[in-house]
């Protein structure tokens, strides 16, 4: 499609809808029979800004935009996938189907390292809805008015929140507590807004957020960041939306308040970047003296070529913006089909890395985020005749432990932290020792909420446990 013909208002399609979309007759049956059924349990959202001009529809379903937002039948069991499609085409029975997929969905490890529990902070002995606070200078904020995006990701480790999500409302209670909590811990200097999708707000509610971390009391919040994936799936947000004007405005307010905004880019595929539109929407973030970071999860069937990563981090760099993050996928929703060894991970990492100039290279990973924080495999290296992972954590629970190398025995299949056991006949990795500094509180929360059996809950986590985030 032309430039001309990019789509201008904002149109998702979901399951319900999908079938009306002009592509839909281009999907061989086998396809749309996947979507139909996946989408039952993978929640399924896209838009037709994704669907004209990021995904090439003569190459599906190996389209790697096609992948990242289409369910396809892989990421069932044959089993499961199987079971659930008769459900779905031939018998339609709904209570049936509910019934298979709440099975499958609990098999899928829904709450990853029960991310909406660990982490919630407590003010007057009560948790603050919305809230984590992990790392001492870093809170992240989840507006409920911010829990959807433009499109859905197949691999997205939040997935479980967007099952029956759309209340879009700005929510001036969850602002006040932000606030209040924010004048009690002078120790923050970052508020990271995230979700879903903050950016799927409008400006007048964002600036609702954004606002009341302006005031003097607050001087201790040096950099705003808006983690968002509009970039890549909405960009018109920032260029042709009717309040992008509105919104490259509050970023230059926050700018003109003396503090840093940032926007955390989450950009996949060096696809997101080729259209004109994508790279002016880099343009506009950046001119409105916003900064602009770039990460995503490193995900097999998507973005395994490190000469797309390159692409990607150089167009960005070339445009304006800062390479971040390279992820390891987490352990979650349809892993068995996006997960890749750590080593391939840092193999790609590593090649994609050398061939870019020091202005990309501000990069960094393949980095887990795991329970004792973001571990990064720096490389695989033989000493004293054993071959091992090397690696260190680049961000802690505990700050101490920031930078310290460790090492794993190393495994060719390993996929997570969980995987890993201590080299040179160590019985347990250094940050362990010190679990019992994992609120009790917490992981008994996370016993109960979850209705998950926590072993060692009243003095630390399970190995298992301390594995994710
Ligand atoms: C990654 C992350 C942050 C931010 O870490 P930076 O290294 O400062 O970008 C904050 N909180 C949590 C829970 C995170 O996973």
């Amino acid at each position: 499609m032309t430039s001309d013909s990019i789509p201008a208002k904002f149109k998702p399609y979901t399951r319900q809808t999908i079938s009306q979309s002009p592509q839909w007759a281009l999907l061989p049956e086998e396809l749309r029979e996947a979507v139909q059924v996946v989408s039952r349990v993978m929640p399924f959202r896209t838009n037709q800004y994704v669907m004209d001009e990021l995904i090439d529809w003569t190459n599906v379903p190996d389209d790697p935009i096609y992948r990242l937002t289409f369910p396809h039948q892989d990421m069932l069991s044959a089993s499961d996938y199987t079971n659930l499609k008769e459900l779905v085409l031939v018998k339609k029975d709904e209570a049936a189907i509910e019934e298979a997929v709440r099975h499958i969905r609990l098999s899928m490890n829904p709450h990853p390292a029960g991310q909406l529990t660990h982490n919630v902070p407590f003010m007057d002995g009560q948790p603050v809805r919305g809230l984590q606070h992990k790392y001492k200078e870093t809170v992240l904020f989840f507006p409920s008015a911010g829990q959807t995006c433009h499109a859905y990701c197949t691999f997205c480790f939040r997935w479980p929140q967007f099952v029956g999500m759309d209340d879009l409302k700005f929510d001036a209670r969850e602002s006040n507590e932000l606030v209040a909590y924010l004048k009690l811990h002078p120790e923050v200097t970052d508020v990271l807004i995230t979700g879903g999708d903050p950016l799927i707000m409008n400006t007048r509610s964002l600036a609702g957020y954004i606002e009341p971390l302006l005031v003097p009391e607050l001087s201790h919040i040096q950099n705003i960041r808006i983690g968002t994936k509009s970039v890549a799936y909405w960009p018109q947000r920032f260029v042709t939306d009717k309040d992008s004007d509105d919104l490259l405005r509050l970023f230059e307010k926050v700018v003109a308040a003396g503090k840093n905004l940032a926007i955390m880019g989450h950009y996949n595929h060096p696809a997101e970047l080729r259209t004109p539109i994508a790279q002016r929407a880099v343009k506009r973030i950046v001119s409105s003296g916003a900064t602009l970071r770039m990460q995503a999860p490193l995900i097999r069937h998507i973005n395994e070529d490190p000469k797309g990563w390159a692409e990607l981090w150089t167009t960005g760099v070339r445009l304006g913006a800062i390479p971040y993050y390279m992820f390891v996928e987490r352990d979650t929703g349809p892993s068995h089909y996006f997960q890749l060894p750590l080593a391939r991970a840092y193999e790609i990492f590593q090649a994609a890395y050398q061939s870019v100039s020091g202005l990309a290279r501000t990069v960094r990973g393949p980095s887990m985020s795991a329970f004792p924080g973001k571990v990064v495999v720096d490389g695989i290296v033989t000493i004293a005749g054993e071959k091992v992972f090397a690696l260190q954590l680049l961000q802690a629970r505990n700050p101490d432990w920031v930078r310290r190398p460790f090492y794993a025995k190393f495994d060719p299949g390993a996929t997570w932290l969980h995987d890993l056991v201590p080299a040179f006949g160590e019985k347990k990795f250094f940050f362990e020792a010190d679990h019992h500094d994992a609120p009790r509180k917490t992981l008994q929360l996370v016993a109960r909420q979850t209705g998950r059996y926590v072993p060692g809950s009243s003095e630390e986590p399970s190995r298992a446990v301390a594995a994710e985030a």
